[in-house]
């Protein structure tokens, strides 16, 4: 086989979910990848083992209270130690890097990605708030800039996967899957007495609490519908949801043939992470196989957008472009929050997201600098609906 050079990976957010099973596929191929660069927010504990165990060249904990602490912690490394958001958007333009991995928790990760993108960088997008936020002022810069965006998302990896070797043929449409989260089938009755326990417990995938309480009120699915639109340059129309609780096909993709053709696998991010790291080379591992006779029956339902209304703002928030998907964004990450600290109820998320969306001001055009002005605005905005 021929030499290749290795890739130098930066994770932003390495102690999340996606981050610490990147580390885990990173460890499992040194002959592939050499990691660069580990960036978190808070979590210095976690951030300071893993640079002590897998020796990255740069550290940054993007929290500037907390320099000092991990500074001392890794005095006897030999790793450079930073501290916030601005060493994140220097780090990720320099040579020490090929890919990015976006692995930060919401809109926090749009600026250093933006950097990474102008600095032609391959980015291994999990981070899908960028996309939703910015999404058509980040696909122009990907192309202008030559900077490839590779999904991490299992359900963009799968169509990713299946467009692979079909060059210039013409989608029909993209089928996504989602599980339905825990309260699949719940009337509004129901869901109006669900708790934050009951919320984080997800049938089939294991992450993060932002996402998790994504997943059970259908936004994580709204927020991917328009994370398609751009990573595959679709029509509103061309993108369809459906429920398939066993989580085993990840996404569809239909030609304009009619043929189908699906990805399909066991629930298991490393999955999607190793495969964006590793593009276009499928590598070698040891993950569980899946068998479709443990898995006699996969089934598939209509998803229902009425009870589950974020699907609903989501495709109205697409249709009408401009900023409106980042005020929703921006909704949501103030409504989960509050979810998460039990200060409101689980269906006064989409009930705060739309009443966000009908009174924050729509910009047609947005630069990156109004996205940042909306989010704010929107924040400000939907806490104080939730003070009153
Ligand atoms: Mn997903």
């Amino acid at each position: 086989m021929q030499e290749r050079k290795k890739r130098r990976i930066a994770i932003l957010g390495s102690t999340g979910s996606i981050g610490k099973q990147a580390l885990e596929v990173i460890e499992n191929h040194p002959e592939h990848f050499e990691l660069s660069v580990l960036t978190a927010n808070n979590s210095t504990a976690l951030l300071i083992e893993q640079a002590k165990k897998y020796q990255p060249n740069t550290v940054i904990i993007c929290n500037e209270n907390y320099y000092l602490e991990v500074k001392d912690a890794l005095s006897d490394e030999p790793i450079k130690v930073f501290a916030g958001n601005k060493s994140v958007e220097q780090i990720v333009q320099t040579d020490d890097v090929d890919i990015v991995l976006t692995a930060m928790v919401g809109f926090a990760g749009l600026r250093s990605t933006v950097k990474a993108i102008e600095a032609g960088k391959i980015i291994a997008l999990a981070n899908k708030e960028t996309l939703v936020v910015a999404g058509e002022l980040i696909s122009q810069m990907a192309i202008k800039y030559r900077s490839s965006i590779i999904p991490v998302d299992s359900e963009h990896s799968a169509i990713f996967q299946c467009l692979v070797g079909e060059n210039h043929n013409p989608l029909e449409k993209i089928i996504l899957t989602a599980s339905g989260g825990p309260f699949r089938g719940f009337t509004y009755e129901q869901l109006k007495q669900v708790k934050k326990a009951d919320a984080l417990k997800h049938p089939n995938w294991t992450m993060g609490q932002k996402i998790t309480i994504d997943s059970a009120s259908m936004m994580n699915k709204g927020l991917e519908v328009i994370e398609a639109k751009w990573l595959f340059g679709l029509s509103p129309e061309q993108i369809e949801i459906i429920i398939h609780p066993q989580s085993i096909v990840h996404s569809m993709v239909q030609f304009s043939d009619g043929s189908l053709k699906a990805q399909l696998g066991l629930p298991d991010m490393r999955l999607p992470i190793q495969y964006a790291l590793g593009f276009p080379e499928r590598l070698e591992n040891n993950f569980e196989r899946f068998s479709f006779l443990d898995y006699p029956q996969l089934s598939f339902e209509k998803p229902d957008s009425k009870t589950f209304r974020n699907i609903a703002l989501a495709y109205e928030a697409m249709y009408q472009g401009g900023n409106m998907a980042c005020i929703m964004n921006a909704a949501n990450e103030v409504a989960v929050a509050a979810f998460l600290e039990e200060k409101i109820d689980f269906v006064n998320i989409p009930e705060l997201i739309e009443k966000s969306m009908e009174q924050l001001t729509f910009v047609k055009e947005p630069s990156l600098e109004d996205y940042f002005l909306t989010d704010e605005e929107t924040r400000n905005y939907t806490k104080s609906l939730i003070k009153n």
